[in-house]
């Protein structure tokens, strides 16, 4: 029987030691010991599978791999320190010096960093669509083009790109689709359900939940995976077992946290949508969101992230962040707590005022993402915050 999404994330668990302990137990061990010589060499040669040294693999974050797999039906994955380190090394893995990339304009700050600062530097060229303009996709395919990048929902605008379709493409051009999952969640979408190759999650965000830790994942082709492994083997940025411990738990009320954490994004869309003092509002699930239809096909819910724009601009968006009592005012999301976030001077500071209007980023845009506080309290806080502007 095929157990459903909540059933695995809580009773998916390495096997019990003698000791039989409910709560799977925590291997802060940096090697593991052989019985004999002939076990050492056989363990090395990959004939035996077992754990040899934790910067390979370890019981934990073997747990939280083989969850992480299960719930976004992938062959396999790797566990990273943080999200960063998943995708620099999902890409040094697998590219070569002279490839090309074909990526959204809107992803995340740091990805952005990798594809402008440092992959020229090893003849590494990224070509950029609008998250609005996927038919384009097909024209900035070169010879050399390698992968197709996305996220989806985008950070911070909460755009939508339809993930069926991009596959197509890749699969027509015989690229790869890699797409960053960490907005979604395996709770919300699964990109290879439509056709993608390997799917990154940052675990930092939403999967822990909490604000507690750092960690990454990429999941999906053994093969692929295979390469990505090896890659990091040498090279060193695995998750701690800590952590991994830490996150196969938060995968455990990852369901029930998100349920809620989406009602209360709906709910304070649908009251942004009334509002006097907001330009507009884009929310995944609203009827108004320009991908209305797509959000409805690859989504099982609309996430936690709600993007608006507030009267009156930069002072405007200036008051309204003066004005907040209970959200924090953080750069962080997918939290506990209800966080609010002002991008056009923060997150995304450093892009030029073009770039940021081609990626959705507006003087007045306010990011917030939703917590578990209850909806009444967080809404209270926001129109209070409003009526000052
Ligand atoms: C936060 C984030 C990352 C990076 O994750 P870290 O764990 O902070 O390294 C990557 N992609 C997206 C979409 C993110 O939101």
């Amino acid at each position: 029987m095929n157990k459903h999404f909540e059933t695995i994330a809580v009773r998916d668990q390495i096997e019990r030691t003698e000791n039989k302990e409910h709560s799977v137990p925590l291997y802060l061990t940096s090697g593991f010991v052989f019985d004999d010589a002939e076990e050492m060499r056989a363990s090395f040669a990959e004939e035996k599978q077992r754990d040899l040294y934790s910067r390979y693999s370890n019981p934990n974050t073997n747990e939280f791999i083989s969850k992480i797999c299960k719930l976004e039906g992938a062959e396999a994955g790797f566990a990273f320190a943080t999200g960063m380190a998943a995708v620099y090394s999902t890409f040094a893995a697998l590219l070569s010096s002279g490839d090309h990339i074909v990526s959204a304009r809107s992803v995340f700050g740091a990805t952005h960093g990798l594809f402008t600062k440092y992959f020229p530097k090893w003849d590494i060229e990224t070509s950029y669509f609008g998250v609005n303009e996927v038919e384009n996709v097909e024209s900035l395919i070169q010879p050399n083009t390698k992968f197709i990048y996305c996220e989806t929902p985008t950070n911070p605008g909460v755009d939508v790109l339809d993930l069926e379709y991009l596959s197509a493409i890749a699969k027509k051009h015989n690229l790869l689709l890699i797409v960053d999952n960490c907005f979604a969640t395996p709770y919300l979408q699964n990109p290879i359900k439509f056709g993608a190759d390997l799917v990154i999650h940052s675990a930092t965000k939403l999967i822990d939940g909490q604000g507690r830790v750092l960690g990454g994942i990429t999941v999906g082709n053994a093969e692929l995976i295979r390469e990505i492994y090896l890659f990091s083997r040498l090279t060193g940025p695995s998750m701690s077992p800590f952590n991994a411990w830490v996150l196969s738990k938060s995968l455990e009320t990852l369901a029930v946290r998100a349920d809620r954490q989406c009602d209360n994004a709906l709910k304070l869309a649908e009251y942004l949508e009334k509002h006097p003092k907001v330009k507009w509002v884009k929310y995944p699930f609203l009827k108004s969101h320009p991908k209305y239809d797509v959000a409805k096909k690859q989504m099982r819910l609309g996430g936690t992230i709600v993007a608006f724009e507030v009267d009156g601009g930069v002072a405007g968006g200036k008051t309204f962040f003066d004005s907040i009592e209970m959200c924090s005012l953080s750069a962080n999301l997918g939290d506990s707590r209800t966080i609010v976030t002002h991008p056009a001077s923060t997150t995304h500071a450093k892009l030029a005022k073009e770039d940021k209007l081609a990626v959705g980023i507006t003087a007045g845009m306010v990011r917030c993402s939703l917590g578990l506080e209850h909806i009444e309290d967080i809404i209270a806080d926001i129109e209070q915050a409003l009526e000052k502007i």
